[in-house]
């Protein structure tokens, strides 16, 4: 058995101002061939998953390629040409050397491209063109993932991870791969279902460790223990995307019985709509968050400025906290991160240890605050570069670009620290505060611009978790957002509406 893996993955949020280049993929560098195994070999990431599952089920692999980049707005035209190019001359070559029986694909379901609304559509299009029709095609996909029928229909089997924060997108590579074994050496003849619900979901009740997707999640596992069934992906979806598949989608694939793949994503369909008051949020006023972070007995309370999360597409160079912690007197806070390249450059300017007088964040947009004036010390200059320990994405590399910890005084006198960055990135584990010298569980407050991905890492450490109430572009205010595309009605944005799967 041979098989080809690779991937391209990026989260694409129509309201984000700033699109996504071909720059942006090779930021975090876009490994072929060889190169992808030696990056990805041994690491908890999806190609990590590929690797072992053939290691394990025994097939050999030819790699291609595999690109991501940080969510932000869409792909450009150039960026998505050139990358579906690059994955489908590796299918070709590898077609060239011998025959293949299927190819791995880690892909993410929410890529928007100028070339297409669903980004997936067009590279399974494309890879189809390669592989042709029949060959066994698995895709990974992100749990944000806004799916059409279109694109499930392009693949062999969709997989969606089933944690969020994405602690297993190692364990559904790897299982991935034990599926196609089962269909090129068992005989498995995958027909999936797709049923989509008319509901947004909010971003922080999709965690998975709480209701009520805890309950979405056991369900899915019981039904996905039913004889037959092959897969069952819930995918709650990402809203910042105002494209016609954006809302919560099931994916349920059996082993040659559409009927029972119907049935199955059904019951899943309509115990998700019946509660779906329950995927409503409630997050705490700026203010009120940091007077209770301040006045809490023991730290670190952590603070989710959900309003600027890089991980939906947002710059990440958001003030709104910053300035209430500054305003309000906290001691012994951490802002993490703030995106301002032109800031971090003026920092390295002066040096280690010197002050500086800058006009930090808010650089980018006008949705995220304004830029602070601020005198600010400059307590340590970095690469950037540093090794995920946590539980999401255990061992790959991340680069934030040269980053300085700038510490500014407080109106109480207290000392806040940014961590100040040159590329974006979602704060998913601590050793984005340890490579900078700085201990979590020695502070009171820790600011993080995330959703949900933080918990992974933070969770353990953390003696109290704000969900803030922050303006910006991953605000869960849906009445914020001019939606065009978005097929109506929908729930929560339509209250008076009735539907029912089957
Ligand atoms: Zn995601």
């Amino acid at each position: 058995m041979r098989v080809a893996i690779g991937g391209i993955a990026h989260e694409s949020s129509t309201f984000a101002t700033v699109p996504t280049k071909l720059s942006d993929f090779e930021e975090q560098g876009i490994p072929e061939g060889q190169q992808l195994i030696e990056v990805y070999g041994g690491t908890k990431s999806a190609m990590g998953g590929f690797i072992d599952a053939a290691r394990d089920f025994s097939f050999d692999i030819v790699p291609t390629i595999y690109a991501h980049a940080t969510p932000a707005g869409p792909v450009t035209a150039e960026a998505t040409q050139t990358l579906t190019d690059w994955l489908c001359d590796g299918l070709r070559s590898a077609l060239e050397t011998g025959p293949l029986d299927g190819v791995l694909l880690a892909l993410h379901g929410a890529m928007v491209s100028e070339l297409d609304d669903d980004g997936e559509r067009y590279i399974l299009r494309a890879v189809r063109e390669v592989v042709g029709p029949e060959m066994p095609v698995i895709v990974e996909l992100d749990l944000h993932g806004n799916i059409s029928e279109n694109m499930v229909g392009l693949a062999t089997v969709c997989v969606a991870y089933d944690e969020y924060p994405h602690t297993d997108t190692y364990e559904r590579a790897y299982e991935m791969g034990l599926i196609l074994a089962q269909i090129v050496r068992g005989g498995v003849k995958p027909t999936a279902a797709v049923v989509k619900i008319p509901l947004l979901a909010g971003g922080q009740r999709q965690y998975t460790h709480a209701e009520p997707m805890l309950s979405v999640k056991h369900l899915a596992h019981d039904i996905e223990g039913e004889p037959g069934i092959v897969n069952v992906s819930y995918l709650p979806g990402f809203f910042f995307a105002d494209i016609e598949p954006t809302n919560f989608t099931i994916i349920v694939t059996a082993d040659n019985n559409p009927e029972q793949a119907q049935e199955a994503a059904a019951r899943i369909a309509n115990y998700i709509w019946n509660r779906r008051e329950d995927f409503k949020l409630n997050p705490t006023p700026v203010d009120q968050a940091v007077q209770k972070a301040m006045a809490a007995p023991d730290g670190p309370v952590v603070m989710a400025d959900i309003g600027d999360n890089p991980g939906g597409g947002t710059p990440a160079d958001g003030t709104v906290m910053l300035e209430a912690l500054l305003r309000l007197g906290a001691d012994n806070a951490v802002v993490v991160p703030i995106v301002d390249p032109e800031s971090v450059q003026q920092a390295i300017a002066v040096g280690e240890g010197n002050s500086v007088q800058l006009k930090l964040g808010a650089k980018v947009d006008k949705f995220h605050g304004e830029p602070l004036d601020v005198a600010a010390k400059v307590a340590r200059i970095t690469n950037g570069t540093f090794v995920h320990k946590g539980p999401m994405g255990t061992g790959t590399t991340h680069k934030l670009g040269p980053t300085v910890v700038l510490e500014i005084e407080s109106a109480g006198g207290g000392k806040v620290q940014v961590v100040t960055t040159t590329y974006r990135y979602q704060p998913t584990d601590l050793e984005v505060l340890r490579s900078q010298g700085i201990e979590p569980t020695d502070k009171q407050i820790i600011v993080v611009k995330s959703w949900v991905h933080y918990r992974a890492a933070f969770t353990p450490v953390a003696k109290q978790i704000i969900e803030v109430d922050t303006p910006g572009l991953t605000s869960p205010h849906l009445d914020r957002y001019d939606y065009k595309k978005l097929v109506r009605p929908i729930y929560p944005l339509d209250l008076e509406m009735t539907w029912k799967a089957l």
